[in-house]
């Protein structure tokens, strides 16, 4: 089989395949960013994902064609090197996970009762993060924050929740807004005026402040120092509790994460699928005395099996210099070939430079204003490889 990852690719098997998913799913996905409605054209359908490369399903045709003619044939499939590694996280593809993973099943794969895994997870989890005292683990990080918010309500008797613009906490804010409107209050990132004046207005009603302290769903948007540190202190002052939403910056951003960066002790902490390097789950915990009023439930023990092996890879010694590396050589290299391409962005080229991307090999996250991200799975040459294909692109794009 010829691999290439640039020419001779045909969407056919993936507009096939997308077209029925429109009459099963709504909008034919079961994540909305997953449906190219920011970018426009129609999503890659992916057969499988190995370190940082991900094959669409042209890969299926090309295996049968395989198997029934014994012979190598002449489809090309598309390789992608992905920078949206969320979801698909690359780590999920470390042959010593996968093993675990296999012999964990032979096990069951869920067993409605507390299992050894759970503790074993949990350890590795409050050894790292430092506001961590008690975790409590679910199944997907938007029921870790629904989680965090229960429970920030039922320890200070409070109800209103303060969120930021821009921050998503996934579905979570959906539900917010339909069911408890008048107790959510938003105010903009790094305003600190702002917090100040909400805990003024709302004295002694406030049970909490959700916030992503990065946001990485807006574009990219750093907290200013003084931000976090006064948001702390009012918090404490009002005895309300700060929530790190650290579904995107968990485990990525540092070890210990944004807390761990920027110093920030949270009271408590939302994590999501990156603790377990792809499957879904989500975790929230903080201080003892809040956790024990916590009352979600999973632990699911495929996930904590897989989560275990994770952990003790990223927890190997130089794992954040060379996430640190990889990063910082990709976003100087391609703000460089920007510059040099003289383009101001706006959404509309934001969709073609994605969509010409796609075309070179290249898969980012599908909407202009969410983060990507390295993995270890990333090497130099795949670093090289995507600012080489922005130049090409940046120079097409009018
Ligand atoms: N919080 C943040 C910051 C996120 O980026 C996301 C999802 O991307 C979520 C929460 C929700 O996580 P999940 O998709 O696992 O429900």
């Amino acid at each position: 089989v010829h691999h290439n990852t640039n020419t001779d690719f045909s969407l056919r098997n993936s507009l096939q395949a997308f077209t029925l998913s429109m009459d099963l799913m709504p909008g034919g996905v079961n994540s909305p960013v997953r449906a190219f409605k920011s970018v426009g054209g129609q999503p890659i359908v992916i057969d499988s994902v190995k370190g940082s490369r991900m094959w669409d399903i042209t890969l299926i045709t090309i295996r049968k064609m395989i198997c029934e003619t014994n012979e190598l044939c002449r489809f090309k499939t598309k390789i992608l090197i992905m920078h949206c590694a969320m979801e698909i996280m690359a780590w999920l593809l470390f042959s010593v996970v996968l093993a675990t993973l296999a012999e964990t099943m032979k096990k069951g794969t869920s067993v409605g009762a507390p299992c050894l895994l759970e503790n074993t997870l949990a350890e590795m989890v409050i050894s790292a993060v430092p506001s961590i005292e008690m975790i409590r683990s679910v199944n997907s990080g938007t029921e870790a924050c629904m989680g965090a918010l229960r429970l920030a309500r039922a320890f200070t008797g409070k109800q209103k929740i303060i969120k930021f613009e821009g921050c998503s906490h996934a579905m979570l804010i959906l539900f917010l807004l339909r069911q408890l409107t008048s107790n959510t209050l938003t105010a903009l990132f790094n305003d600190i005026l702002a917090i100040e004046k909400l805990f003024e207005n709302h004295k002694g009603e406030i049970a909490a402040l959700i916030l992503e302290p990065a946001v990485g769903n807006s574009g990219f948007i750093v907290p200013k120092l003084e931000f976090l540190d006064t948001i702390r202190k009012i918090i404490k002052e009002n005895n309300a509790l700060l929530i790190f939403d650290e579904v995107m910056t968990g485990f990525q951003l540092s070890y210990g994460g944004a807390q761990e960066y920027f110093g920030i002790v949270p009271d408590l902490k939302t994590l999501g699928n990156i603790i377990v390097s792809g499957l879904p789950v989500g975790a929230y915990g903080g201080r003892r005395n809040i956790m024990k009023m916590a009352d979600t439930l999973s632990g699911n023990p495929l996930a904590m099996a897989a989560g275990i092996e994770a952990q003790k890879l990223i927890k190997e010694a130089g794992t954040y210099e060379y996430l640190d590396e990889v990063t910082g050589e990709l976003v100087q290299g391609i703000l460089q070939v920007g510059k040099r391409s003289g383009h101001s962005f706006d959404l509309a080229k934001f969709a073609s430079f994605y969509r010409g991307m796609l075309e070179q090999g290249v898969y980012f996250a599908s909407s202009q204003f969410e983060a990507g991200f390295t993995s270890l799975a990333h090497t130099t040459e795949d670093i090289k490889m995507t600012i080489a294909a922005a130049e090409r692109v940046l120079r097409q794009i009018g």
